[in-house]
């Protein structure tokens, strides 16, 4: 039989690429986007093809729906966009993830969340462990998405609880790839756009604090396998592989051979200092390890990046 998957956030970044997979599996695909972030391009391929169907919808408004699988990936994930309107973040997500797992429950289906190292704050515990409960600001900028997500897992371990309702909670560490959006926001894509573009990189602070970088197919791949596992989760996915934001962007000055200037703007409130997933469970549990490195990750990026820039 045929699954019937609804990714939620479907024309996103990561829920683009993850349709790509469950269509090319030869699944259903429902695909649910109020297009706050998303675009119609990251999915058009799939428009007219009779296993797909496109739904404009915002998941903080209830939907009957009859599905095996929900991904539920709907909600801005760069600080530009989740900090834009803090307040619909934060309903994106604590409604949007209780009106899909009343959905999981009435039709008896499994809930998969993307929820997010953020849920850890800016860490005390370096790796992060998924035991590790966090260094959250409560009421700072970053909050809404924090305390958003950190809600949103509640809500799926309490209609687990409560319930029964199958959930799958992956705790996702920045991830990166072709489709993030131009004015994202993210420093990947800022990097790359102001490098090809011959406008001053900007650093915020001195560029000395760090993160994990996860090229997205490894993610999805790692999305896919949690999954279909009997694990509820957290379980961390990432890539373990640890590099400060300037070198980040020495990286990207190598692959897009720019001569590039750097502009140091202030560090944003509650930036996390260092981030790095501790990733044993996925790799014992799910049998899963990121493969991709940075380097042939952020040339695939910037081809990536390069060719939308000509059309645009
Ligand atoms: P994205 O912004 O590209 O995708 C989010 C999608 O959700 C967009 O298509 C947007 O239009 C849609 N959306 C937002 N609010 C909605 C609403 N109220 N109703 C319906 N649709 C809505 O971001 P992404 O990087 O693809 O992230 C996808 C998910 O993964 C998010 O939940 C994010 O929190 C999580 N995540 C991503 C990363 C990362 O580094 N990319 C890291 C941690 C967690
Ligand atoms: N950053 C930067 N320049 C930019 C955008 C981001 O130096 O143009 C820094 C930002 O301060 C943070 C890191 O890069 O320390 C990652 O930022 P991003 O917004 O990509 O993700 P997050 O902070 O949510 O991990």
């Amino acid at each position: 039989m045929k699954l019937r998957h609804l990714v939620t956030g479907g024309a996103g970044f990561v829920g683009s690429h993850l349709i790509d997979k469950l269509m090319n599996a030869g699944g259903e695909v429902l695909c649910l986007d109020n297009y706050f972030t998303g675009r119609k391009e990251n999915i058009q391929k799939w428009i007219g093809n009779p296993r797909f169907e496109l739904i404009r919808h915002d998941v903080t408004e209830p939907i009957r729906l009859e599905v095996d699988r929900i991904w539920h990936l709907a909600c801005p994930a760069s600080p530009v966009h989740y900090q834009y309107n803090p307040i619909k973040t934060a309903k994106t997500s604590f409604l949007g993830t209780y009106n899909m797992l009343g959905l999981a429950r009435r039709v008896g289906c499994r809930l998969l969340l993307a929820s997010t190292s953020e849920v850890y704050g800016d860490p005390e515990i370096h790796p992060q462990p998924e035991s590790y409960r966090g260094s959250v600001n409560t009421i700072g900028i970053r909050s809404c998405y924090d305390e958003g997500k950190r809600i949103a897992e509640t809500l799926c371990f309490d209609y687990n609880r409560m319930h029964g309702t199958e959930i799958r909670v992956a705790r996702i560490f920045n991830t990166y790839g072709p489709r993030m959006l131009e004015n994202d926001g993210r420093v990947v894509s800022n990097f790359i756009v102001q490098a090809l573009k011959e406008m001053p990189i900007t650093i915020y602070g001195d560029g000395s604090q760090t993160r994990s970088f996860c090229y997205v197919s490894d993610l999805v791949s790692g999305l896919m396998l949690l999954m279909e596992s009997n694990e509820k989760g957290p379980i961390n996915l990432g890539n373990p592989n640890e590099i400060t934001i300037k070198e980040l962007s020495s990286i990207i000055k190598t692959h897009t051979n720019k001569e590039v200037r750097y502009e140091y703007r202030d560090l944003p409130n509650d930036d996390p200092l260092q981030r790095q997933p501790v990733i044993t469970k996925a790799k014992e549990l799910l049998d899963w390890n990121p493969v991709v490195g940075i380097d042939e990750g952020i040339k695939l990026t910037i081809t990536d990046f390069e060719e939308r820039m000509k059309i645009s």
